[in-house]
């Protein structure tokens, strides 16, 4: 590996021992790099991948909210700004009990390629709060919302840093922040959020966004193989919004999603999840906030695994939909055994990076990257920045046209980074070159700092 890198990532796992997911993605990033940084000796002099790996701003605060009974809880907050040399910062806002500094450095790490590959114009952050949704009153929620946007409203606006929902942050939740930033900043300021409601500025298709956008990346990549979509099987996690997106497009083009997956296990249902009853349901899983899983094979009489992941399952395609690190070294080793042909991750960094090394290493199997796979949420965030900027509102199908045309152009331009780098057909180091090259192009261009 180029010395130069090398040093970074030895920088960064000696400062941060305590921040593994941080260290985790920086390593899997820089590692791409290789081609790149040896054709720009320039690079080291400026410390460009130094600067690169260190956020320009992350902040902490304190959120307290009571519940239903008058008690005080105190929460953490954060928001990490880590680049802001293409656009204004841009990213989601998760809510669940295990955030803390590392996962949100690593999302916003990811954030900022992810961004740069859609090609607008948006920087890389993220934030949230160590808040668990779980089981939480309507009220409660709302009350945890306001007080979240009293410690943050001065540091987001439209120009600045633009918010978004991630895990645990849906439509509800949007619309309770900014109800409360428009409370406080006495200003619209042009939505300032992404995935609001559609009364009050938000675009059509962004709920279903990120789901579309891993389709129509997935169909690339079957086409490339001389394959395609209908009568493919396909594993998820996770039975949140990316999921819904998933079962929903892949149902309309002809595959079936088998699996689901919670914290308390993950379904198998055979027949697909694929009626628009079945389809719905998930929504009504999410909104009653049990966070379980069980409840669809009861509706359904699908196959409950209590406890297990869906990685052994036989399917066509596996789609890692839930969260980071869900797939170890022993759920590879099944997908392999299963001679799985595609692996095409859509949550951030659902795979631990000996796995991914391992898939990868694998001649007939064809890995894709979360950070391309599902960038159509965050694309379709920043078309939503755009009708809210033009004051316009663009129909469903316009919307969808112009997210399809990004994922095409997402997985086009990952093809050719890895070519023109000698890497042959390689998903993964494509992205995070195209993402990369955007993004140290600007920082070079803009100096110091
Ligand atoms: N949280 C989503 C992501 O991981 C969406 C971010 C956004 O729309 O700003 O990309």
């Amino acid at each position: 590996m180029n010395s130069y890198i090398e040093r970074v990532i030895g920088k960064v796992n000696a400062k941060y021992p305590y921040q593994p997911e941080f260290c985790q993605t920086v390593e899997e990033v820089l590692s791409s790099l290789d081609t790149v940084v040896e054709r720009h000796p320039e690079y080291e002099k400026v410390d460009l991948l130094g600067r690169m790996v260190e956020p320009e701003r992350m902040f902490s605060f304190r959120v307290v909210w009571q519940d239903d009974k008058g008690f005080a809880h105190t929460q953490n907050g954060y928001r990490c700004q880590f680049n802001g040399a293409i656009g204004p910062y841009k990213g989601g806002l998760r809510f669940q009990k295990n955030v803390n500094p590392s996962v949100m450095k690593f999302l916003a790490f990811e954030q900022t390629f992810k961004n740069s590959l859609t090609g607008l114009s948006m920087g890389g952050g993220k934030g949230g709060a160590d808040f668990d949704p779980t089981g939480k009153s309507d009220d409660e929620i709302m009350r945890f919302c306001q007080s979240f946007i009293q410690a943050l409203y001065r540091y987001i606006g439209p120009d600045t840093d633009v918010p978004a929902g991630d895990m645990g942050v849906g439509g509800r939740e949007i619309g309770y922040m900014f109800g409360e930033y428009r409370r406080l900043k006495g200003n619209f300021e042009n939505g300032t959020f992404t995935g609001k409601g559609f009364s009050y500025g938000g675009s059509l298709i962004r709920p279903e966004a990120t789901g579309y956008g891993s389709v129509y990346y997935l169909e690339n990549v079957l086409k490339h193989d001389g394959e395609q979509l209908a009568g493919k099987t396909i594993a998820c996690a996770g039975f949140g919004n990316v999921t819904w997106g998933i079962c929903k497009k892949a149902t309309e083009l002809g595959a079936k999603v088998v699996t689901l997956s919670g914290p308390d296990g993950y379904v198998y249902d055979p027949d697909g999840v694929n009626t628009p009853e079945k389809i719905d349901y998930l929504v009504e899983m999410r909104n009653s906030g049990r966070n379980k899983v069980q409840d669809y094979a009861d509706k359904f009489g699908a196959e409950f695994h209590a406890g297990e992941k869906p990685w052994g399952v036989k399917a066509d395609i596996i789609m890692p939909s839930a969260m980071q690190n869900d797939v170890h070294m022993d759920s590879a080793e099944k997908i392999v055994a299963n001679k799985v042909r595609y692996y095409i991750e859509v949550a951030n960094m659902p795979t631990t990076n000996d796995a991914l090394r391992y898939l990868m290493e694998q001649p007939d199997m064809i890995v894709a990257p979360s950070k391309a796979v599902n960038a159509g949420g965050v694309a379709t965030s920043g078309l939503e920045m755009s009708q809210n900027s033009e004051r316009l509102f663009w129909t469903a199908d316009e919307v969808d046209r112009q997210l399809h045309r990004i994922m095409d152009t997402i997985y086009e331009n990952s093809v050719q980074a890895a070519e023109r780098n000698g890497l042959g057909y390689n998903l993964v180091a494509g992205a995070n070159i195209a993402g990369f090259e955007r993004v140290a192009d600007a920082m070079m261009a803009q100096g110091l700092f």
